[in-house]
């Protein structure tokens, strides 16, 4: 039922002219990077050269929106208006006519494998704000699957960096905020500590949580003050909480500069269920359109539109398209990760918190066999950007590994029964009390 809306692309109505090679003269979600089986990034740079070095664009202040998460969770559907709002120039009457079909996003035939990468429109849009400036505003469809351990990471890796190459990030989730959620964060709040360490600014920009078919409007209304209180009490540490999720939370507010949240209703039966609905308004619900026509203005609003900035300088199209390089080639990050993550679930294997005391001298044999193991694994992920490059990501990890050693070290320790016989002074003390 997700895939009923790839057969109204024929109707795309959005007259596109600008850009001759297009098959068909329109404009269309462009794949401009995929994540491969073997886990590496593949970027179209031809396709995004000639989006973002167009004539017109290329020189301007860039708005970069991305609309991050699961496959079919309606994103396409929510992007579909969004660039009814962008065509029709903010107007009153943005939302248009209650029987016309929606198109843009949602889908030609044929492309509608589910692949784990980023797409985005290819018409940029230009829009004057109200203090004078033209910006070039860019849309993003970011997906993954995170369904399975490895599919999770490369989903997480790719929303990483539209995280990063955005000026805001929607991040598109079904009913609530789960800790799974929250998990997938976790990957890319690290890789804003890692950003963070090359500046002292705040590494993102906006983060908008927006959960699809909300159920409990009566405990949190729907809309954005609703969505904030909610989410601050999803936020919120409790010590029952997994550390690891606990320092999600924590990092959270430290990567960005705006967090947010938005609660939308369910669309009604007909477009979650009917295989021939194609989107218009009239088998809509009305409580979703209502909110619609809050949810859309509020992201997209001339007057919102905050421009990318990184390192608290503004970019250009052009300036995007090189950070979008730099980016997706810093697989370094995504290999650190993983490396670290082979190191930490093997020494769990060995010294876990069910395990038993290990001889320090047996820690260490494993701890070395197991670190040159996740060495091994940095190395072996195929990097562009060259050795001198990747060097400093090496280090890192070697550090890391290293303080996580110190962990394990302790905890080991904490097992041995014998432990406070093992310093000289208890031992004194031991013998000639
Ligand atoms: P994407 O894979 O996340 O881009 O999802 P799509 O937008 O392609 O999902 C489309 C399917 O979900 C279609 O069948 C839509 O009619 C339906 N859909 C769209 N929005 C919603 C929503 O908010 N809630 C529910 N339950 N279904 C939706
Ligand atoms: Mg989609």
């Amino acid at each position: 039922m997700w895939l009923c809306l790839g057969s109204f692309v024929d109707k795309n109505v959005y007259d596109w002219s600008s850009e001759e090679e297009e098959t068909d003269g329109r404009a269309r979600p462009v794949q401009v990077l995929v994540v491969k089986d073997d886990h590496t990034f593949e970027l179209d740079e031809a396709a995004l050269s000639k989006i973002l070095l167009a004539e017109e664009v290329r020189d301007r202040e860039v708005v970069a929106i991305s609309v991050a998460g699961a496959f079919r969770k309606g994103k396409s559907f929510l992007m579909d208006f969004m660039l009814r709002y962008m065509y029709s120039q903010a107007s009153d009457k943005w939302l248009g006519d209650p029987e016309e079909p929606l198109t843009g996003f949602s889908w030609r035939g044929g492309s509608e494998r589910e692949t784990t990468g980023i797409q985005i429109w290819s018409e940029v849009f230009m829009v004057d704000k109200p203090d004078g400036t033209k910006v070039a505003v860019l849309l993003m469809d970011t997906q993954g699957t995170f369904d399975s351990q490895s599919t999770l990471r490369d989903s997480a890796t790719v929303f990483a960096l539209s995280t990063m190459i955005s000026s805001m990030q929607v991040y598109n989730i079904s009913q609530n905020v789960q800790e799974d959620d929250l998990q997938h964060l976790q990957l890319f709040t690290e890789y804003g500590r890692l950003a963070m360490e090359e500046t002292f600014l705040k590494p993102f920009q906006s983060m908008i949580f927006l959960v699809r078919d909300w159920s409990f409007p009566y405990e949190f209304p729907y809309g954005q003050e609703g969505g904030m209180k909610f989410l601050e009490k999803r936020l919120k540490i409790s010590e029952n909480q997994h550390e690891e999720l606990q320092n999600v939370r924590k990092h959270i507010h430290s990567c960005f500069t705006n967090i947010s949240c938005f609660l939308m209703p369910h669309p009604g039966l007909k477009v979650a269920t009917n295989p021939h609905f194609d989107g218009r308004l009239r088998e809509i619900d009305q409580e979703f359109i209502n909110n619609l026509q809050v949810l859309v203005p509020w992201l997209l609003r001339p007057k919102n539109l905050d421009v990318k900035e990184i390192n608290g300088s503004k970019i250009t199209c052009r300036g995007l398209l090189e950070y979008f390089k730099a980016t997706a080639e810093a697989n370094n990050l995504a290999a650190v990760a993983a490396a670290k993550d082979l190191y930490n679930r093997k020494m769990e294997e060995v010294s876990g918190g069910d395990r038993p005391f290990l001889a320090p001298s047996e820690l260490q044999s494993r701890h070395l066999g197991i670190r040159e193991e996740a060495l091994a694994l940095f190395r072996s992920v195929k990097k562009m950007g060259g050795e001198e490059f990747s060097r400093r990501y090496l280090l890192q990890l070697e550090t890391e590994i290293d303080e996580l050693f110190v962990q394990y070290i302790k905890h080991n320790d904490s097992k041995n029964i014998f432990h406070a016989a093992r310093t000289p002074a208890t031992l004194f003390v031991v013998i000639f009390v």
